[in-house]
């Protein structure tokens, strides 16, 4: 029975609309659920992670009916939306449910004759506001408009009055139960400050809840009666336990429910911290232990939604940086209670900052380094000495700290520690300085000592860091010759020095490419959905970055180049593009200048250009090289120029 006896872990997402294109918003709240999935099943726990898609109801049926398919059909055809993005994103779900799958009905039904059976659903008439778009009616002391209609207070439209008989479930009998269930759990609704939003409006009073429609054909049949169908909140809130394994596979179900954490938008906490658990203790089933209420990504300092028109493509992140940097950036930039506000400024900042150069560069250092001077295998290493000691025990500490972040679903404090380590680590190279004790013979010894304890701490941090970023948290390791993935090694086994000295490691490959923000924001200008983008409202602050060698700056091979013909770029209203000598030949290079300067001004001109970086297409139009300018505050280039005569294709050193 030693199977039992290990702990579990249930996170659940809220099932998504299946009829929406999925956007930042929703990649957010399914990403805190994978990072939490993989942080148990490192810490020990048998892990089961539930999502998936909301699929009943009139706005499913009109929408199918305007495309000329069965609601089914239209389900069908673009849930894959949903599961491909969640691929894309490296989600690690344990199932997927779909309210339209035969368990989740069947499992409605039951719970539904079961309540109807005790009493606590009763049918009556229900006469109310009802906003079809939302599917909801509105509250009753919703005002009455000017026109004597009252407007859906989510959506603005204008609500209709509908009557029908209806079957409702007895809140008002829980009112008590609930207000008394928030006393003794004060953790059950997190942030904590949303509990006392939740209180008091338990407080104010519930009304039974109208459950059935009668009016809506694509849903759940109610069972003995289906001119009905099942409401979609109670259908819809009751996959967390059908998805769990309620009523087909009732071994899983005991063994996983109840979940530890439902993740919610705060928008929808009403009906997961009052109506949920009331459903619950109808049933006679435990309750969550916590709904967290994350924040929303704010774009112009409005929630993004697709009725707004201001949803960001995840995929235009994802395309062009992998799922990782998206991943740290969504969970490292706000603690999860609170608001965020999406920017590609902060967005690429962040990921040239910590990501390139702090982490990517200690990394790539340090594999180049055990290359060149080992060729890639650490031996004779030399004993710890105090400040090796010091390292391992600041790893030691940040771990211990980072687990407790985790599990408490501080997330961002968790990549905070981490990167407090990682600055830890660059500080240990920086004073060691390697680089200096190769030229020395005698100090081969210590000079492997400092390797490895680099390389034990790029190991070290990529452990903590995989349940946030797994791929590539798998890559360093592989990397560095592991011959496990960092997610196979428990968090309680992971022992700092636990790497081989001897064992075979790679040399270095692209982490995390640092991104030029000027360039990325320009491609990004050129589509139609970012053209209410924000701007930068301040100047970036860049950090200094790291120190290069002479041999790596002699890898820029900078030229002279002359401008032989300068033009716009269709529809971009900073670039140029130019047409250079750099001796050898002809260029054509696409450059950010077109704030500062006018086609006409550079013909003729000479500055130095950067001819061996790998060409990229910026707007459809190859660039083959960089042009070198200083960056003012608010982004304008200001090119410095040859003055005298210098030939096309002079060297630059
Ligand atoms: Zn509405």
């Amino acid at each position: 029975m030693e199977k039992k006896s290990k702990p579990t872990f249930t996170v659940t997402t809220p099932i998504y609309y299946v009829n929406d294109v999925p956007h930042i918003g929703h990649a957010y709240t399914t990403i805190i659920a994978d990072a939490l999935a993989r942080y148990n099943k490192m810490a020990g726990r048998d892990v089961f992670f539930l999502t998936g898609t909301d699929e009943h109801g009139q706005k499913i049926e009109k929408a199918a009916a305007e495309k000329g398919l069965t609601p089914r059909a239209l389900a069908d055809s673009v849930v894959g939306r949903t599961l491909d993005l969640w691929k894309a994103l490296d989600i690690e779900y344990d199932l997927f449910i779909r309210t339209t799958m035969p368990i989740h009905e069947a499992g409605v039904q039951k719970v539904f004759l079961r309540l109807l059976e005790k009493g606590d659903i009763y049918k009556g008439e229900y006469k109310g506001w009802y906003c079809v778009s939302d599917e909801a009616f509105l509250a009753e002391d919703a005002p009455l408009g000017k026109d004597g209609v009252k407007v859906c207070p989510d959506c603005g439209k204008a609500a209709v009055v509908v009557s029908e008989p209806t079957y409702f479930f007895r809140l008002s009998a829980y009112q008590e139960k609930l207000l008394e269930f928030y006393e003794s759990h004060p953790r059950f609704v997190r942030p904590a400050s949303r509990m006392n939003e939740v209180a008091s409006f338990v407080r104010g009073g519930l009304k039974d809840l109208s459950i059935t429609r009668t009016t809506v054909r694509w849903g759940v049949p109610v069972p003995g009666d289906p001119a009905h169908t099942i409401y979609v909140w109670f259908d819809a809130l009751h996959n967390y336990i059908t998805g769990t394994g309620f009523d087909w596979d009732m071994e899983r179900f005991a063994r996983f429910w109840p979940a530890q954490v439902h993740l919610i938008g705060k928008d929808i906490l009403r009906f997961h911290a009052v109506f949920w658990p009331a459903f619950l203790m109808a049933s006679g089933l435990p309750l969550p232990e916590c709904v967290f209420g994350h924040g929303w990504w704010l774009k112009d300092e409005a929630k993004m939604s697709k009725s707004r028109g201001n949803v960001l493509d995840p995929y235009t992140i994802i395309h062009a940086f992998g799922p990782d940097p998206l991943r740290y950036f969504l969970l490292r930039e706000v603690p999860i209670g609170l608001d965020g506000n999406f920017s590609h400024e902060g967005f690429v900042h962040r990921v040239n900052s910590d990501l390139a150069n702090d982490f990517g560069n200690l990394v790539h250092r340090t594999l180049t380094m055990i290359q060149q001077y080992f060729q890639g295998r650490l031996e004779g290493v030399d004993a710890e000495r105090e400040d090796d000691r010091a390292l391992r025990e600041a790893f030691d500490s940040t771990r211990a700290s980072v687990r407790g972040h985790y599990e408490s679903y501080a997330l961002n404090k968790a990549l905070e520690e981490i990167w407090v380590f990682i600055g830890a680590a660059n500080k240990y190279l920086a004073d060691n300085a390697p680089w200096k004790l190769a030229k020395d013979p005698s100090r081969r010894g210590r000079l492997a000592r400092v390797l490895y304890q680099a390389a034990c701490a790029i190991r070290g941090a990529s452990h903590l860091a995989a349940p946030v970023m797994p791929a590539s948290a798998r890559k360093i390791w592989d990397l560095l010759g592991e011959s496990t993935t960092p997610q196979e090694v428990a968090f309680d086994a992971f022992g700092f020095d636990g790497m081989a000295c001897g064992q075979a490691m790679k040399a270095p490959r692209a982490l995390f490419p640092r991104v030029d923000l000027k360039l990325f924001l320009a491609e990004e200008a050129g589509k139609p959905e970012a053209s209410k983008e924000t701007r930068p409202q301040s100047a970036i602050k860049e950090t200094t970055m790291d120190v290069i060698t002479i041999d790596e700056f002699k890898k820029l091979d900078l030229r002279v180049a002359l401008v032989l013909k300068a033009e716009r770029v269709e529809g971009a209203t900073k670039l140029l593009k130019l047409q250079i000598d750099v001796g050898t030949e002809t260029r054509q290079i696409v450059a950010g200048v077109a704030e500062t300067y006018a086609p006409e001004d550079l013909v003729g001109k000479r500055f130095i250009v950067i001819v061996n970086l790998k060409p990229a297409v910026i707007r459809g139009v190859e660039s083959q090289g960089m042009l070198l300018a200083g960056i003012k505050e608010g982004g304008k280039a200001v090119i410095p120029f040859f003055e005298g005569e210098i030939p096309a294709g002079s060297k630059v050193q």
